[in-house]
């Protein structure tokens, strides 16, 4: 158990060290988009399964149109037209072509498919005309071009975005071996707080935590559990966690982490299993109670809206990731310029909601090293969204990025090169 304030860096570690992948189950193709492959898959069959025509054209042998020119053109007798779908018995002899449709057979004899808008009509209906010739090969894909039977199609631990769910369906599998996606539960505690359709009499406000979050959860592939808000009292509290305990994969509390007087989140995880930490230093959000309950992870976010939404991107998201089998946990980070003058307290790392854009930049005189990351920096100006007090959630809506400002600065002034955590990109890196 750690008392103290964490860095950052090692209270994401000691978190995500406490995340297990879970289970793998059995879902149907189409619902299989998003998840982790958890097995290898090979291919039953050559995909594709016979060579075939990649236009709609002729099919012929090279050889018979190797002299064609605009000034000595050769016609061949064309024996049979072959649709997608069909397939022709016949074997081409010399000076025969087959009308051919996208992604038929290829008919023995064949060596070639010259698309139609390269052919020109003969002076018989019987016939058709070329004027060049053509290599071998040309416009025709080869039986299990894609891939060959018994081939692995995609690997365990793989991300299944759409393409990988038509290769699967290319190669036969109607059920899919994924991780289990994990069930968040939402708890949210707080006696000032009232169902959003309810009007707020004094002293009430409206609980939007446990929305934006439940929408957080679902962005990150999670199931959600939403619980009904909890008063500020220990019995209650207890109670919820021990209940959510059995019925969820990983419980997510917001509110009640701070040092108020009816702040119970850290004793209610400790009667009911081990606190790992409940300080970070960060900004916003730096009380952030961790732990186990009955084996499951627990994160208590703060109460505040940006501090809860920004912890569970943080922190949360990148377990319910884990979880669910991913190995790439963070979304991409780039680097911008500042374009103004920024004051921080030292040793918090702070995470302000800002706005990455890309600069009106000057076509450079040499266009010769260019492509470097400074250069790439130098692309994109960010600024912060509005007020970032952490009650402000509209400031968060006009982000598309968390600017990272380092624990050990104070002052950053405008120019310079600042990571920003890219909200606006799904896409997954290594953390
Ligand atoms: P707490 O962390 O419980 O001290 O709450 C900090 C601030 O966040 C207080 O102003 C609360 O009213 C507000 N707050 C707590 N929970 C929620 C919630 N579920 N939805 C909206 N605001 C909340
Ligand atoms: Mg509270």
């Amino acid at each position: 158990m750690t008392h103290t304030s964490l860095s950052f860096d090692r209270a994401l570690k000691r978190w995500l060290s406490t995340i297990e992948r879970l289970d793998p189950e059995t879902v149907l193709l189409d619902e299989s988009l998003g998840r982790i492959l958890a097995a290898d898959l090979s291919s039953d069959i050559d995909v594709s399964p016979f060579d075939n025509s990649a236009m709609d054209g002729f099919a012929l042998r090279a050889r018979d149109i190797a002299k064609a020119s605009p000034a000595t053109p050769i016609d061949l007798e064309v024996v049979t037209c072959i649709a997608a779908g069909d397939y022709w018995e016949g074997t081409l002899q010399a000076r025969q072509a087959a009308r051919i449709m996208t992604g038929a057979p290829l008919p023995a004899g064949a060596d070639i498919v010259v698309k139609v808008e390269d052919t020109t009509k003969a002076d018989s209906d019987q016939h058709v005309r070329f004027s060049s010739a053509a290599s071998r090969g040309l416009n025709i894909r080869l039986r299990g071009e894609e891939i060959k039977a018994g081939e692995r199609v995609l690997a365990s631990g793989e991300y299944l975005g759409p393409a990988a769910v038509g290769l699967l369906a290319a190669t036969g599998y109607v059920q899919v071996p994924v991780f289990r996606q994990p069930t968040v539960a939402i708890i949210s505690t707080g006696e000032e707080l009232i169902p959003v359709g309810d009007t707020p009499t004094r002293g009430k406000i409206r609980n939007s935590n446990s929305h934006s979050l439940a929408a957080q959860a679902q962005a990150a592939g999670a199931r959600v559990r939403q619980y009904a808000s909890i008063p500020d009292t220990l019995e209650d509290t207890v109670a919820t966690f021990r209940q959510a305990s059995t019925e969820c994969d990983i419980i997510i509390s917001s509110g009640g982490v701070s040092v108020g007087d009816f702040d119970f989140v850290e004793e209610a995880v400790q009667s009911l299993g081990d606190l790992h930490f409940s300080t970070v230093k960060m900004r916003p959000g730096k009380p952030q109670v961790t732990g186990m309950i009955n084996k499951l992870p627990f994160f208590g976010l703060p109460g505040n809206p940006t501090s809860a939404y920004l912890g569970f991107e943080l922190f949360v998201r990148p377990a319910i990731l884990k979880m669910a089998g991913h190995t790439r946990l963070q979304r991409p980070v780039q680097t911008a310029v500042l374009s103004h003058d920024i004051k921080k307290r030292q040793g918090l790392r702070y995470f302000m909601r800002g706005r990455v854009r890309l600069a009106d930049i000057q076509e450079p005189a040499e266009p010769s090293s260019s492509a470097n990351a400074q250069d790439r920096a130098h692309s994109h100006l960010v600024q912060v969204t509005g007020n970032q007090s952490s009650a402000l959630l509209g400031s968060l809506h006009e982000a598309n990025c968390l600017l990272v400002l380092p624990e050990e600065e104070t002052e950053l002034k405008a120019g310079t090169v600042v990571k920003c955590i890219r909200l606006d990109m799904e896409e997954r890196v290594e953390l």
